[in-house]
């Protein structure tokens, strides 16, 4: 007899898995700081075996830009970044997690890793962005490529303009409802105790501009 795949609907799905793997939605901070921290983790290691290439510390951080005009919160690293290929890979599989054969053992025991096994950390950027925008250029690439997404309904890739090596992650914040407020991540105050809370294990440095109050 022959086996059958099941169907599944993965608009649905994805609403479901965003929902319901995240207690909070304040999370969401902590995935996209881990993969940037996880991109710059893999120059790191390549410098280590490829003499061309050496590590300079200080070229490497993460950036958390909230900008209210706009109503984005961006996240930008100086990691390897992703060619065209990646961006539809990593970003375009459900949980495919590119980073599991990557991590120790002893960084899975957490429940945070538990999480990242999955591979669906990224996605969890929908639960506060009805947009989700990665414009990346990867390590020895000359193009860079604009990656963008509403959610479960698809993604779409085109190219862009992207000075250096690295990944900006754009987040369109959703709008404020009844039950549900987003302007605290714009909040350089509420951005930073969340970074606390969750990040502050990150090797590699995460900058803000802070205004003066
Ligand atoms: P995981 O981190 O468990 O692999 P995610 O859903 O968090 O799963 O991310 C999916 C994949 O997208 C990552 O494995 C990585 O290959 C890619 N990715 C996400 N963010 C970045 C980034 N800032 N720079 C480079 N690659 C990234
Ligand atoms: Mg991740």
């Amino acid at each position: 007899m022959a086996t059958k795949q099941f169907k599944a609907e993965s608009k649905r799905l994805l609403e479901l898995m965003i929902n319901s793997i995240y207690s909070q939605k304040e999370v969401f901070l902590r995935e996209i700081i881990s993969n940037a921290s996880d991109a710059i983790d893999k120059i790191y290691y390549k410098a280590l075996t490829d003499e061309h290439l050496t590590f300079d510390q200080d070229r490497y951080y993460i950036k958390i830009i909230p900008d209210r005009k706009k109503r984005t919160l961006t996240i930008k690293d100086t990691g390897i970044g992703m060619t065209k290929e990646e961006l539809e890979n990593n970003l375009g599989t459900i949980a495919k997690s590119g980073s599991l054969a990557f991590k120790t053992k002893n960084e899975l025991q957490d429940d945070h890793h538990i999480i990242g096994q999955f591979g669906v950390g990224f996605y969890s950027a929908f639960m506060v962005a009805d947009v989700v925008t990665v414009i990346s250029k990867a390590l020895g690439s000359n193009e860079a490529y604009k990656w963008e997404s509403k959610g479960a309904e698809g993604y779409t890739i085109e190219p862009c303009e992207k000075d250096s090596v690295g990944t900006e992650i754009i987040l369109k914040l959703k709008e404020n409802t009844e039950d549900e407020n987003y302007d605290e991540f714009l909040d350089e105050y509420r951005l930073k105790a969340i970074i606390k809370k969750y990040s502050d294990f990150i090797r590699y440095p995460i900058k803000m501009d802070v205004t003066e109050r």
